[in-house]
């Protein structure tokens, strides 16, 4: 008897063993599908990147190649002052001047400054009173 028992009881523990297997097999299973999901999803999202890249890659070479064409027409010394500009401003040697404003900084132009710069040639290089930017005027300045 005590046989019989032993081995019924070894029966049993084998059949729970045989379930936890089971069930350790479907969450394999399940975590294996989440994996490949997941690399799949890592792939399509590098190509993307990738993709991003090349574009933007792409784009940056033709404004570098409009910016060169540009920047032989303007007159050296304009050039010299907004190098100069844009490495001492955050890269930004100019700013829009609109609505009063200098798109630079931010910052809004005094009346007396307003009227100089309304008083100033249409070709003369104007600077941010503030930040000190070259001022482009734009179709709405403000005065
Ligand atoms: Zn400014």
């Amino acid at each position: 008897m005590s046989l019989e028992r032993r081995i019924s009881s070894l029966e049993d523990t084998e059949l729970e063993v045989m379930e936890q297997l089971e069930s350790a097999q479907r969450s394999l299973a399940e975590v294996t599908a989440e994996t490949d999901e997941m690399a799949a999803r890592a792939g399509e999202l590098q190509s993307a990147l990738d993709q991003a890249v090349s574009d933007l890659d792409a784009q940056a070479r033709v404004a570098l190649g409009e910016r060169e064409l540009l920047v032989s027409d303007l007159p050296e010394p304009l050039v010299t002052l907004y190098e100069r500009m844009r490495s001492q401003a955050d890269g930004v040697g100019a700013a829009a001047l609109r609505r009063r404003r200098c798109e630079g900084c931010r910052l809004e132009l005094t009346a007396s400054d307003m009227a100089d710069t309304a008083a100033a040639a249409p070709d003369e290089v104007l600077r941010c009173p503030e930040c000190n930017r070259i001022l482009v005027r734009m179709s709405d300045i403000g005065v």
